[in-house]
């Protein structure tokens, strides 16, 4: 049987500019050290789309395997932690970045980044979810952890048809919060309250110049996009809220005043996905596992071939991509 398998590899030439495309590779050139995984799924982020398109410095050497999701079945281990067999995901920890990483049928990594795929979710599944998802549940475990109650409020969740927007909306709703989905793509209204929105407000309503405090609207926040809209959110958000950033779909600047800090006692909790610790992760995999309902889950996502990488890099940029793409390295 040949050794030889599928990745998408990013290289830069002599002169430095930058190509990426499906390679053969075999065993030989993975890293010699880690755990040996057989892919079954990646998935499609919009770190994956900066990186394949090399609209941001994402990789950091060259040649890179792109992808910075994983799941799938080990095949060697160098770790007591894992054994051939076990059903394994890894999300983030600088694949792609620093790391070989997902679109590739097989990766070798450090025992280390391996999370253990909840006995309730498939491979399939557990991409479906993705670095998307674990992040909104790192956010709504934000907004748990800083107290907030259904009572005090309604939730809004910005960038709501993306992957990050479309999990959130999923798992607040599910424990019970009623949530406010800002959408810039009025025709997924119905998608959002499928996914248990129970009101959806345009883009618009907040990707503009905001006065420091506004009405006092929002329990909590789940933002995925920054810019004005984070400010704005900012200052709507009710006395003692707590606003989960994760994102900058919108882009990377906050405008925003003291004033929401030291007149509202608002706390701005960033979340971080791809250095989280262990514990973290742990935590957020299992509350997925129970929260998410996955037939309702399978609304949210469709399987593309590896083979298409190119093209749906560039969607997701332009903010085309609807809920998640999982990316079927297989195929
Ligand atoms: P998606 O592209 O799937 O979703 C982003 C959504 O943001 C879009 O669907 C769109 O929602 C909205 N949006 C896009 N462009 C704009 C714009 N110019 N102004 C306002 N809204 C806009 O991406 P993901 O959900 O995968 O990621 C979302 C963000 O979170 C990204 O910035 C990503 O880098 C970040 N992220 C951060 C992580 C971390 O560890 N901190 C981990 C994962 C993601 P709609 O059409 O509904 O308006």
């Amino acid at each position: 049987m040949s050794d030889m398998f599928n990745a998408v590899v990013a290289e830069k030439d002599a002169e430095g500019v930058f190509s990426v495309g499906i390679k053969a590779l075999s065993i030989s050139d993975l890293p010699v050290d880690g755990v040996l995984v057989d892919i079954d799924y990646s998935t499609l982020n919009y770190k994956d789309g900066l990186a394949i398109t090399n609209a941001s410095p994402i990789c950091q050497k060259f040649p890179m395997v792109c992808g910075i999701d994983l799941a799938g079945t080990v095949i060697e281990s160098d770790s007591e932690h894992w054994v051939a067999g076990d059903k394994v995901l890894v999300n983030g920890y600088g694949l792609s970045e620093r790391h070989w990483g997902a679109y590739s049928q097989k990766q070798r990594v450090n025992a280390k980044f391996l999370v253990r795929i909840p006995s309730q979710l498939s491979t399939e599944q557990a991409m479906a979810i993705g670095t998307a998802g674990y992040t909104a549940m790192l956010c709504v475990n934000a907004v748990r952890d800083h107290g907030t109650v259904p009572e005090d409020g309604p939730v809004l969740v910005t960038g709501s048809a993306g992957g990050v927007g479309s999990i959130a909306i999923m798992l607040l709703a599910k424990l019970g919060y009623s949530v406010t989905a800002s959408t810039g793509r009025p025709e997924t209204a119905s998608y959002l309250k499928t996914l248990g929105a129970s009101d959806i407000i345009a883009r618009e309503e907040l990707a503009r110049k905001s006065k420091p405090l506004e009405k006092e609207i929002w329990a909590a926040v789940v933002d995925s996009v920054g810019s004005t809209t984070l400010g704005t959110a900012l200052a709507q958000t009710k006395y003692n809220g707590v606003i989960a950033a994760c994102g900058l779909a919108a882009g990377l600047d906050m405008p925003t005043t003291v004033l929401p800090f030291i007149l509202r006692n608002i706390r701005l909790q960033g979340c971080d996905s791809v250095m989280a610790p262990m514990s973290l992760r742990e935590r957020a995999w299992e509350d997925l596992a129970s929260l998410l309902d996955t037939s309702l889950l399978s609304e949210v996502y469709r399987i593309e071939p590896m083979s298409h990488i190119k093209s749906l890099a560039s969607a997701i940029l332009r903010g085309e991509i609807k809920g998640r793409v999982v990316i079927d390295v297989n195929a």
